[in-house]
Parts: structure tokens; sequence; C-alpha cells
């Protein structure tokens, strides 16, 4: 039957015999693989009862049987619903209880813990997983039938289930749909030039849309191989550039890859891409990787509720400090967060996004979901401007922006200033409580080790070029500034840290 995302991954598969995954153990997995792999987890799915419209949750190490897991549940017409590995047993109980899946698959080190919380929440089946593809669920798919009719999914059928990393408040389901999924990935090989020659080294987590929807969707749908890492190495990288073609990573990829001998223009002349998403990259890593490389680093922006929503062209200027144009089908405006009127170019405001890649909407929250559209606009909590060539930059979070004594200030302008400064590495502006001012700007800073930088001279060289209201009111020093896997610094974790700083 007609299934939307795996009928256009058949559309663009190459011939059975080409590859689809390498492992570094060398380890090849044929698209026709694919094609028998996935149908043995949509029996043994189906076998299980899962019907269209159900969930399957997993919460597993990465693997090739993960993927195969994920492709199968699309067949089966389920939705899939990744989980963070790091979850503990009280936050799996949460989305379990909000999910309600039917399956839910673990690593076979939890079972003990997470079998009674499944029960408890009325799932039907718990299987296992382990990160060398091995447990129940694998075994399920041993027994069971090699071919498979796919249930009937069209464009507005859910697909999957992503939870948002919830840092302020309780985590949210977003829905996304077979079109969602297809039309993202499409636009993304169009933007890229993905072609069946690529080679993608992926080296990121699956339980993100970035390595989950973003790497895997766009091999599918230009029918290409992959380069499939269990996680980020950096030996095993360098070498592997000379048999790869594009790279995905965030941020702290580059920054770590910057400290390996092995990175060199020979080492990188076979890639054609490199390619930075999900959190911030510093213009000074784009700068270096150029000088290192000769490759120009390539930004992207985008958020579980939309997928990807602006790239950083293929041909023409890749602009450090920018993210990018919108993707084909995929419109970008910048508002005034209050009154929701458009802003002119180079004002900073809210970023709203429009296009088939928006999600349908929050798992059972219609109230939130309404919330968060203004006109048919996704607000997308994320401030920043249009620049005259038509570039988006990304100021920061909403929710991150200072108000003191009455004053906006967008901590990216302050940190944009300490960044520059000899002997930073890194910092984070962020607001904490003041009994005058409301909040106070207060800075993070990482610093070289034996810089001498302190309070004083960093607030020195601040002083003439921000306005008096913009400056920090206190410069805390750390070794490392605190990140998620996907390399997001955890504002929320400073801001708890540092809480009481102007209290009494
Ligand atoms: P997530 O839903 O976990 O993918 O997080 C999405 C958020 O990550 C966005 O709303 C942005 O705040 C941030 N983000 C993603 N890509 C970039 C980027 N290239 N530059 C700055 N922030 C980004």
């Amino acid at each position: 039957m007609p299934n939307h995302f795996l009928d256009l991954v058949r559309a663009h598969a190459p011939d059975a015999s080409r590859t689809f995954i390498q492992t570094p153990e060398g380890r090849t997995i044929s698209y026709g693989e694919l094609e028998r792999r996935s149908a043995q987890y949509a029996s043994a799915l189906a076998a299980l009862g899962v019907r269209p419209g159900d969930r399957v949750a997993l919460q597993v190490e990465k693997s090739v049987e993960a993927v195969f897991a994920f492709l199968g549940t699309l067949r089966a017409g389920a939705a899939f619903l990744p989980l963070n590995t790091a979850y503990t047993g009280p936050e799996i109980d949460y989305f379990l209880g909000d999910a309600e899946p039917t399956v839910f698959v673990c690593d076979p080190a939890r079972l003990a813990e997470l079998a009674p919380i499944a029960a408890a929440r009325g799932v039907k089946h718990v299987l296992t997983l382990d990160a060398n593809g091995r447990g129940i669920a694998s075994e399920a798919a041993d027994a069971a039938e090699a071919s498979f009719a796919d249930a009937a999914r069209g464009e507005d059928d859910l697909a999957a289930l992503l939870y948002t990393s919830g840092t302020t408040g309780r985590s949210k389901g977003a829905m996304l749909t077979h079109g969602n999924l297809a039309s993202n990935a499409l636009a993304l090989v169009e933007t890229w030039r993905f072609t069946p020659d690529d080679k993608l080294i992926h080296a990121l987590p699956i339980f993100h849309t970035h390595g989950l929807f973003v790497a895997i969707n766009v091999t599918l749908l230009a029918g290409s191989s992959m380069i499939f890492l269990p996680k980020f190495d950096p030996d095993l990288i360098v070498g592997l550039m000379g048999r790869a073609s594009v790279m995905m990573g965030v941020p702290t990829f580059y920054t770590r890859l910057l400290k390996h001998p092995g990175l060199t223009p020979e080492a990188t002349a076979g890639m054609r891409l490199f390619i930075s998403g999900s959190a911030p990259l510093l213009a000074e890593t784009h700068r270096e990787w150029r000088a290192k490389t000769g490759h120009a680093i390539l930004e992207r922006y985008g958020m579980t509720e939309t997928g990807m929503n602006t790239s950083n062209p293929y041909e023409g200027e890749r602009i450090a400090g920018t993210v990018g144009m919108p993707l084909p089908g995929v419109s970008v405006r910048v508002v005034d967060p209050e009154s929701g009127a458009e802003l002119s170019t180079g004002e900073i405001g809210m970023i709203e996004v429009k296009g088939p890649n928006v999600f349908s909407g929050y798992w059972r929250m219609p109230d939130k979901t309404a919330s968060e559209f203004r006109d048919g606009w996704f607000i997308t909590g994320d401030l920043g401007l249009i620049d005259a060539k038509g570039y988006v930059q990304i100021v920061g979070r909403g929710k991150d922006l200072v108000i003191t004594g009455g004053y906006n200030v967008y901590p990216k302008e302050i940190e944009t200033e300490i960044d520059a400064l000899p002997g930073v590495i890194e910092s984070a502006v962020i607001g904490l409580p003041h009994a005058d001012f409301g909040e106070g700007v207060t800075a993070v800073v990482v610093a070289r080790e034996g810089s001498g930088l302190d309070e004083k001279t960093v607030l020195g060289a601040l002083d003439g070029r921000l306005a008096k209201y913009k400056l920090p009111k206190r410069v805390l020093f750390l070794d490392d500034l605190p990140r998620n896997t996907m390399g997001k610094v955890q504002k929320n974790l400073l801001r708890e840290q540092f809480e009481g700083l102007y209290a009494g």
C-alpha cells in the first residue's frame, strides 16, 4: 500500500546491491538488505500488535539495527519515538505515560529497571537492543518475514514523535508527519547537492533530529551511503576523511577536530562538504577550519519542531555567524515578539517559519500548540534578524534574553565582544535575579590557561565598547561551559548555579 516516506526512499534508491551503510569494522549493508531487514522489523512489530497510528519508543545505543527499527516502524504505519540514552527512569516514566507506546525497546542492561515502569504505564511489549544490535528486538526480527506489505500512510500521517529537550517546563512531543520528513530531506538533498556517490561520515547520536532525520533521511533520499560510527571519535574520523565526501557535525565536533594533528589540507582533500548545526558555530571556528583545511564550513539552522529551516549556500558565500537563507519551500520572517508586526532588514525580533517542514503540533497539547503559532507561522522562540544580503542571523533563544532595568540585552552581542578579547576561549552571558535591575547581566568566561585574565581586565576591555547598561555586572570564570550532547550551552544550568549571586 502507498507509504509516503518509504515510497520516496524506494524511488531514490539505487540498485539493490549498492551500499547504504558501511561500519568502521568493514561491514557493508546494501539497499537490498535495508528493504529486507526493515520488512522483518515491520513484520515483527505488526505481530506484536503494532497498528497504524501506534507509537514505538526506543531508548537504545546507536546501532545499524536501530536504523532498521526506525524504518520498520514507519512501514508498520506507527510513529517512531527515539529517546535520549541519558534519560533516567523517572524521565522514561514520563515519556511512556505521555506517549503510550505499544512497544518500548531499551538497552538490555536497563531492562530490570525499566520493564516495571513500562508495565505500570500499560506498555504491552518491552524488547531489548544493545550497542551491537543484539537483543530481543533483533531476535524477533530474525524470526520474522523478510517481506512486508507497508501500511498505507499519507503525507499528513504521523511518522515520528520527537520530544523537545525541555530546558524550560515539561518536555513536549513534537508530531512530525511523513510529509514533514520527506519534504525536508528532499530540500536538503537539493541544497547540499547530494548524489548517490556521496559517502557521509555519520558520528551523531540518532535520538535527535540532526543524526536521525538530517543525516539518515538525506542519505536515503539521495540514494547515497554513510559510514556509521557508534560515536564521535576524532582519530577515526580524520582517518575516514580520505574515503568519505561529507561530514555533518555539531560545533563541538569541529572544535575538537581542530585540535587533532592529523587535520590537514591533504587529509580533507577528498571531502566536498562540512556541515554544522544544532548550536551556534563560533566565527573563529569557521575561520580556523578554513585556515587549516581550505574548507568553509556550511552552517544551517533547524529545530525538533521544524526540521531544517535555513542553510548557507552550497555555491555562493558561506558567511560565518549566519545560518544562511530559507530552504526551498520554507518561509522565514522576523517579527516584533509582542505585536507580530514584520520587522525590516537588520532589525532583531522573533524568528517565525512556515512550510511543509513545520510539525503538526505538540502531542496531546492543543492549547500549547495554538499558542506557539501566529497566523499559520510557527514561533520558533529564537531571536534573530535577516541581513541586507538575505542571510538569517540568530542572536539567541528568546528565553535567554536579559532584561535589565527595563532594557533588552541580547547575550550574543556581549558574548561576541568578550570572545574577541585575547585569552578568551568562549563565554556565555546570562541574566540573574537582581533586586534593583530585575536581572543583572552576568558573563561566564572560559579563559585560556595562563592567560591571566580576570574580572577587572574583561570589564575594562568592554568599557567604552558597549553601552553602560549592557556591561556585565559581574564576570565569572569556569573551566568549561555546561553543554548537552548536541553541543548546546545549557544556560539554564548556569542560571541555577549562580542564582544567588546578587542576593543580599
Ligand atoms: P533542537 O530542537 O534540540 O534541535 O534545538 C533547536 C534549537 O537549537 C534552535 O531553536 C536554535 O536555538 C538552536 N540552533 C540550531 N541550529 C543552530 C545554529 N546553526 N545556530 C544557532 N542556534 C542553532
